[in-house]
């Protein structure tokens, strides 16, 4: 098979990954072999190959926002049939007997392994799953357009269901790539008297165009006030001056949810009084649980998510990545195996 691979931590702007032949995997014990068709392009990746968050081995496939459809099942698979379409998102597999995953937070289990980083990912035109870490994908979606569902969108809903948004209050998004262009669809669909007010780096026009086509009620640069104060906040940027910018333009009492993986710059000096007294919250959203995904797949065909999305080819994986990291992506960034 086909597959761009990452042999070694490297910058974004080398184009490190590498088209190369492979032996299609076989499916395991449980496991699927899924015959991808399209695999979205997350900013995790960009940490991966930059080494703030370095696949566990190399050379590794990564790649984490999986739609495909089975080709054949291992021993003991049965959940699935030959030709079912499936989606695979970071979470690869978990252990289920950890005091995390006993309680349904298999996202925090201590030996989790996650797909693109500690096993062959959606580079590539096969991969292998166990089945329970695969998803149907509803009807009404396209390969593409599902794609950016399985972090993009699986993981945004995680970090809505974290901001404790209400209907009637005042939702703050701090950048508005892939995965707050979904939440804001979200957002409206289940807080209608709720409003969203986003926040982009200031020379950011699509974005903000993108934003003000899907409903938000105010849009403006990290550094401005908005005309109220948020009650809740999500943090979608890769650095670390919108997280302050949050807190301090945060309602008493209010949150802000981190949704990244790594920040590529500290969060500064918070002063107690302006960012965090009055009961301001911050919290970190890491990684997702099966629970999440189970959850989010069919709400987004109820909504149902339009997920603008931008397409590659395979071989094109280098130029998603680095127009990605420019932020100049429209939506998400998907690679399409049968271009
Ligand atoms: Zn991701
Ligand atoms: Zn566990």
């Amino acid at each position: 098979m086909k597959a761009m691979v990452l042999e070694k931590v490297s910058s974004v702007a080398e184009r490190p990954l590498k088209l190369v032949d492979l032996p299609t995997p076989v499916a395991g014990r449980g496991q699927i072999l899924v015959r991808v068709s399209a695999c979205g392009v997350c900013h995790t990746e960009l940490d991966e190959i930059e080494g703030r968050i370095p696949p566990s081995r190399f050379p590794m496939i990564l790649g984490h926002e999986i739609v495909g459809r089975v080709e054949s099942l291992g021993p003991g698979a049965g959940r699935f049939r030959e030709g079912d379409r499936v989606g695979i998102a970071w979470i690869n597999w978990a252990c289920g007997k950890c005091l995390f995953c006993l309680k349904g937070q298999e996202n925090l289990c201590e030996t989790a392994t996650w797909t693109g980083k500690d096993v062959y990912g959606g580079y590539a035109e096969y991969t292998v799953v166990a089945e329970d870490f695969a998803y149907p994908i509803p009807e009404g979606f396209t390969d593409l357009k599902a794609a950016p569902l399985l972090c993009a969108g699986v993981i945004g809903y995680r970090a809505l269901r974290l901001s404790g948004m209400e209907d009637g209050k005042v939702l703050g998004l701090y950048g508005f790539g892939a995965s707050a262009h979904i939440v804001i669809q979200v957002a409206k669909y289940e807080y209608p008297d709720g409003r969203v007010f986003v926040f982009t780096r200031p020379n950011q026009r699509e974005h903000q165009d993108l934003a003000r086509e899907l409903g938000a009620d105010w849009i403006g640069a990290t550094g401005d006030t908005p005309p109220e104060k948020l009650n809740c906040a999500i943090d979608f940027t890769p650095v670390g001056e919108p997280v302050r910018e949050a807190l301090r333009n945060l309602q008493k009492g209010g949150r802000v949810v981190v949704n990244a993986i790594r920040k590529t710059t500290p969060i500064p000096e918070l002063d107690y009084t302006e960012h965090l007294w009055y009961e301001k919250e911050v919290k970190s959203v890491a990684n997702v649980t099966r629970r999440d995904a189970q959850e989010f797949l069919p709400l987004a065909a109820e909504i149902p998510i339009v997920a603008e999305s931008q397409e590659f080819g395979l071989e094109e994986a280098n130029e998603a990545l680095v127009l990605l990291k420019e932020g100049k992506i429209r939506g998400a960034a998907v690679m399409s195996m049968t271009r």
